[in-house]
């Protein structure tokens, strides 16, 4: 049988370890990817940090995968070997919950898998998928730019087409990070009036280059009065992990405000009185599934919109992570796997 290098996580805390495993071959209603990009998220620490419940190891992270269909199991129809295909956070559904029943799979309460938290993920040469997850990489588009779209590209695409915001409307994006970076540019193509707003006067040329119209240095000043000088916005996409940062742009909304909550921050405090009068509201984003993902990658490909990456060999994966969770990549790291 042959053999590939994987890099698992043997128990919460672990050491990543580069391991060598059997080639898998993918069972009914899955299928075998060649993974060509993984691109590292801040949730794979759930992964590393052993704090998703009922986490079994050793697991291997990653949900932000791109690559090729090399080998396809039993009952699967709609792919065939060669197919370029993305996977990101969701990896398949119960079928049989409330949410699931009402086909809405992403909120899946009866058993939801997760890439590289309920089955092995992208930090490999070789994963198995669920079929069902699978999404279509247009032509145009590389492996190193659709991985991260897996993941920091449709929650920022996918919360923002449904946050109610038209055509116009000032939005915000909160931070200039990993989903940050390419949020402005998915508003910006959209045809929102952009806000970037991240901490010091130097990200200002960055914003800008993304496609913002405006940019808010939080450091210089209250970002919730800049906010409400440009008219208050319809959204603000908060991608940051500080609960402060998100409480600081809370008075920064218009009335029928939302502030989209993105970011697995600590608990931030909120003012009822505003969301009260101006029926402001908080809301939270669940990435989306396999078709979303689908959709994102045709946007981009379509608008220009990319990630910009950081590459690291599949070996070198924990000092990826440690970049990554250092807060000083830019903006995105991926894991290049293969030739
Ligand atoms: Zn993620
Ligand atoms: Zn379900």
């Amino acid at each position: 049988m042959s053999k590939m290098r994987a890099v698992q996580v043997s128990g919460p805390k672990g050491p990543f370890e580069v391991v060598e495993r059997d080639v898998p071959a993918p069972g009914a209603g899955s299928v075998r990817l060649r993974v060509e990009a993984c691109g590292i998220c801040h949730s794979d620490s759930f992964t590393k940090e052993g704090l998703f419940p009922g986490l079994e190891y050793p697991r291997v992270p990653g949900h932000e995968v791109a690559g090729v269909i090399d080998a396809v199991g039993a009952d699967v129809t709609s792919w065939r070997t060669g197919d370029r295909v993305g996977i990101g956070w969701y990896g398949g559904h119960c079928g049989a919950c409330g949410p699931c029943r009402r086909g809405d799979f992403v909120t899946c309460q009866g058993g939801a898998r997760i890439t590289g938290i309920t089955h092995d993920g992208g930090y490999a040469d070789y994963m198995i998928a669920p079929a069902v997850a699978l999404a279509r990489v247009p032509r145009g588009l590389s492996a190193v730019d659709a991985a991260p779209l897996m993941c920091a590209g449709i929650t920022t695409y996918n919360s923002l087409r449904n946050s109610g915001a038209r055509p116009g409307d000032l939005v915000a994006v909160l931070g200039l990070g990993g989903l940050g970076h390419v949020g402005v540019q998915f508003s910006a193509k959209m045809g929102f009036e952009t806000v970037a707003i991240a901490r010091g006067k130097e990200k200002e040329q960055l914003a800008q280059k993304l496609g913002a119209h405006h940019y808010i240095d939080s450091e210089s000043g209250d970002p919730a009065a800049e906010l409400l000088k440009l008219g208050g916005a319809r959204v603000v996409l908060a991608t940051v992990t500080s609960g402060k940062a998100m409480s600081a742009v809370l008075g920064g909304l218009g009335v029928d405000g939302k502030l989209v909550v993105l970011g697995a921050a600590e608990p931030f405090e909120v003012s009822p009185v505003p969301l009260i009068g101006g029926r402001r509201s908080i809301v939270g984003w669940p990435s989306g599934t396999s078709i979303d993902s689908e959709e994102t990658l045709s946007f981009s490909a379509l608008t220009g919109v990319r990630a910009m990456t950081e590459l690291f060999p599949l070996e070198r994966a924990a000092e990826a992570y440690e970049r990554m969770m250092s807060g000083k990549a830019r903006f995105r790291v991926v894991i290049k796997t293969g030739p």
